[in-house]
């Protein structure tokens, strides 16, 4: 344990810095984490496998000196401006009412905050309007209108976020939706996009061992209107904790929410797990609290669901409950795809 610091020596060297004033008071109040890594940090962005570009993007504005939420947003926000990208922002997929509704958070670790948006309608680049509602309120999460209005009220467009295809997308799904629907069904040999899902979670660190995280979706395509998924939920869809690590996910929301799986695998980390063994034990908590109607006959969950984890030091790792891929892009490193760790093989 050369560069990390135990629990006992972190309580002394608290005591003796708040004797000198250096750390806020609250530090002495809270449960310290057992383990603080220090030491320089290598620069790192992590993210599900449609964002290649994002950790290109976030990984350079970062060595440029760019602050690591900045970094971070402006690296997802390449995908949800891209109509062809249909799990978020703009062309993402619609509920079952053919209404996109974005969810967004994100959390800045220097200064400790959290902003997110859920079920918010109209606007391209919901992980924007989170980082605004951390930067400018008092408030943690905006639903609905209100995020909207809110979202207005800097300056955003409201625009149409069905590209022709996305809108295809749900016409075929909803003139197939059963036997009993008052549709015709869509002839056959039309292509179905089958309930997809797809997000991005984006961490970031950068040389300082500054932390950040975001996570943007249009959620779950043909979701029950006003449905929101784990992504906008802070300590779920993403966390950070500037002394530890970030960590988010992709996949099932309903399970990911059951466990507060970005907290907890951030807090796997604060114990001492790498990256992917953080991911890999969320993942064991998230098969624990599965109901049986979501597991399938062969033992394995009818839904997948991925963690994706950067510490403060750059290590970073991924895991699903099925093989999947991840992006990353670090310091000598340019973007690549490597392979998460899983859980369960395909049938
Ligand atoms: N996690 C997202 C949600 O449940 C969807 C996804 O990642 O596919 O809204």
């Amino acid at each position: 344990m050369t560069d990390t610091l135990s629990r006992r020596n972190f309580l002394g060297a608290s005591a003796a810095a708040l004797a000198a004033g250096a750390l806020p008071a609250r530090l002495d109040a809270i449960e310290a984490p057992a383990v603080i890594l220090r030491g320089a940090s290598r620069p790192v962005a992590i993210s599900s496998a449609n964002s290649l570009a994002p950790v290109s993007k976030a990984l350079e504005l970062v060595l440029q000196g760019s602050d690591t939420l900045d970094a971070a947003v402006d690296g997802v926000k390449i995908q949800e401006l891209d109509p062809k990208d249909n799990s978020v922002g703009y062309g993402g997929l619609p509920n079952e009412d053919g209404v996109v509704q974005l969810d967004a958070s994100c959390m800045h670790g220097p200064t400790r905050r959290a902003g997110a948006v859920g079920a918010l309608e109209g606007i391209k680049t919901p992980s924007e309007v989170a980082k605004l509602v951390l930067k400018y309120t008092n408030h943690i999460m905006l639903v609905g209108e209100g995020a909207k209005r809110f979202a207005l009220s800097y300056g955003f467009k409201d625009e149409d976020l069905l590209t022709p295809e996305s809108r295809q997308h749900w016409l075929t799904w909803r003139a197939n939706r059963g036997p009993n629907d008052d549709w015709l069904d869509v002839p056959k040999g039309t292509e179905m996009v089958v309930r997809p899902t797809g997000t991005i979670n984006l961490n970031v660190v950068n040389a300082a061992g500054d932390l950040s995280s975001v996570t943007t979706t249009s959620g779950l395509a043909w979701k029950i209107s006003g449905r929101v998924g784990d992504s906008p939920i802070v300590g779920a869809g993403q966390y950070t904790d500037n002394d530890v690590g970030a960590a988010g996910s992709t996949g099932r929301g309903e399970s990911n929410i059951m466990v507060c799986g970005g907290f907890l695998t951030v807090e796997h980390m604060r114990r001492g797990m790498s990256p992917t063994d953080a991911c890999m034990e969320t993942l064991k908590r998230t098969l624990h609290m599965t109901p049986d109607r979501l597991m399938g006959p062969d033992g394995r969950p009818k839904f997948d669901l991925t963690f994706y984890a950067v510490n403060k030091k750059g290590e970073f790792g991924a895991a699903g409950l099925f093989p999947a891929r991840y992006a990353v892009a670090s310091e000598g490193n340019p973007a690549a795809f490597k392979d998460c760790a899983y859980m369960f093989k395909r049938s």
